[in-house]
């Protein structure tokens, strides 16, 4: 247990593993708790989607969100919808091999882009 007189002194590998399984264990705790929410939650999402399309749900979503987003002076804060899976190719710049902790500029880690964006990148490369 640590008291309020050593609370500067690093933690010991004991201690810390004590946090952890707190952590953990309030965090299983948490998504037993609410489970019921997710679920319905999904099942209204579910329902919409098949009635108008999971990809409308997304544009829709995104639409809304910025601009909550811009009348909270947030904007640009919100998820963007990319496009179809499908019409993704493998992020060249992140094949080429990125430096230690770097994360892609052109894919944000995504690992995959447009074939125009693939393009782009081949070009800015030569
Ligand atoms: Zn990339």
């Amino acid at each position: 247990m640590i008291s309020d007189d050593d609370d500067r002194r690093p933690l010991t590998e004991g201690e810390l593993e004590q946090f952890r399984q707190a952590e953990h264990k309030a965090a299983d705790e948490f998504m037993r708790r609410r489970q019921p929410q997710t679920d319905a939650e999904e099942r209204a999402v579910r329902e919409l989607g098949e009635a108008i399309g999971y990809g409308r749900i997304m544009q829709a979503a995104e639409k809304l969100w910025r601009k909550s987003n811009e009348a909270q002076g947030t904007a640009g804060s919100e998820l963007a919808v990319g496009p179809c899976a499908a019409a993704l190719v493998p992020c060249p710049h992140c094949d080429v091999g990125l430096d230690e902790g770097e994360s892609c500029a052109w894919c944000c880690g995504a690992g995959r882009v447009t074939r125009r964006v693939a393009k782009a990148i081949r070009d800015v490369g030569r």
